[in-house]
């Protein structure tokens, strides 16, 4: 009795004697909501929010999200590969490197009918955006075929979806022919840190995937770059790509976030798979360091249950890839995700075709603090 007694008197005594310190999570949300996006991040910054207590750097995370988005809107999107298979690239956790037996079978590039039934069925089943992607290492030399892949980019905007290649690295004037054809975005991932790349990839090199991420800002199309986690990598190597991502001149318009599925026969095939915390931190960390991004909860997805989704959409995700595969890897099953739509109360996204948004957001930002402090 008489503790009930004091209780009513004083219900939170107990909360006063806590220590509220806040995180680095806190702080930089709260800066991020007050002033905006920024390039200027230290590495050390983006360390102290990526280890922030993850349950604090889960919440901040939500609330940079509904600051920047409609938290209830999540995009499907379909990527489809139209060239699968016998890449001369050793990405150590591709299946389809000629240089690994996976038993993957190459198929030669899709024809027009194909690729335009493919996305007109993504279109039917939700999709905004349709992907397409192409085992290459570039497309240097290979003129035939870049100039189908331009009409299907023409035909697939031409269905009123965002439309986004991955046909490895370009050239200034194919990534002009790219805008030029209707393209919304380019992918082209960094995979991981600079100082872990060489681990993974030794064909080409940390700078010339820099180098198409420029060619495809400076043509105007949205940059669209995420990375790996489960590669084996430490986790300074995750805030090391993100620091590489968050520091770009202007932000990626699209940040896909995958885990590893290991393949067997990849050199990677005995990694252990990634747990949701790990996304989560991941998920997180981009969505308070790169506020205005589409945050893109990729690869790996199928292996996570409805309640680990819907974390990592609290956390900041908000676009997710359907259809039955993920270029070769298996994706996760039609009806589940409109089951988790429905359950979780989530909206399909509309396409959006403004293009370099993660420019527009800067300047928005720079003439709001020129007008305040004039
Ligand atoms: S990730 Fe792309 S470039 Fe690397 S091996 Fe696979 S298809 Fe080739």
């Amino acid at each position: 009795m008489m503790w009930i007694t004091r209780s009513i008197r004083r219900p939170f005594a107990h909360f006063q004697a806590a220590n509220f310190s806040s995180s680095a999570a806190a702080v930089e949300a709260e800066r991020c909501i007050r002033d905006g996006s920024r390039n200027d991040w230290k590495r050390e910054e983006i360390k102290s929010i990526f280890h922030s207590p993850v349950l604090d750097l889960l919440f901040h995370a939500a609330q940079v999200h509904r600051h920047a988005h409609n938290f209830r809107e999540v995009q499907q999107c379909t990527l489809l590969s139209i060239k699968t298979g016998g890449c001369s690239e050793d990405c150590s956790y591709c299946p389809q490197s000629s240089r690994y037996n996976t038993g993957l079978k190459p198929h030669k590039l899709m024809n027009k009918d194909a690729v335009l039934e493919a996305a007109e069925k993504a279109k039917e089943a939700g999709s905004t955006r349709f992907c397409m992607g192409a085992a290459w290492r570039d497309t240097v030399g290979r003129k035939t075929n870049f100039n189908q892949i331009l009409e299907y980019v023409k035909e697939i905007r031409g269905m009123g979806m965002e439309v986004c290649c991955t046909l490895g690295m370009l050239e200034k004037q194919q990534a002009l022919a790219l805008k030029d054809a209707g393209l919304t975005a380019y992918n082209h991932n960094l995979d991981t840190s600079r100082e872990y790349y060489p681990n993974i990839i030794t064909t080409r090199s940390y700078d010339e995937r820099l180098q198409t991420l420029e060619y495809v800002r400076d043509a105007g199309i949205n940059v669209c770059s995420g990375g790996i986690i489960g590669l084996g990598e430490a986790e300074e190597d995750r805030v090391g790509l993100l620091h590489t991502l968050a520091t770009l001149p202007a932000h990626p318009e699209s940040v896909p976030i995958n885990a590893l599925i290991a393949v067997q026969g990849t050199p990677l095939e005995d990694q252990k798979p990634v747990e949701i915390w790990e996304m989560i931190r991941m998920i997180a960390t981009a969505r308070i360091v790169m506020p205005k991004a589409m945050v893109r909860l990729s690869a790996g997805r199928v292996r996570f249950s409805m309640p680990e989704q819907a974390l990592c959409f609290l956390a900041g995700a908000n676009s997710i890839f359907t259809g039955e595969k993920l270029l070769t890897t298996p994706n996760n099953d039609y009806d589940a995700d409109q089951t988790m739509f429905k359950l979780l109360g989530l909206i399909p996204k509309a396409p959006d075709f403004s293009q370099n948004s993660a420019k527009e957001f800067e300047t928005e930002r720079v003439e709001a603090a020129a007008s305040s402090s004039g």
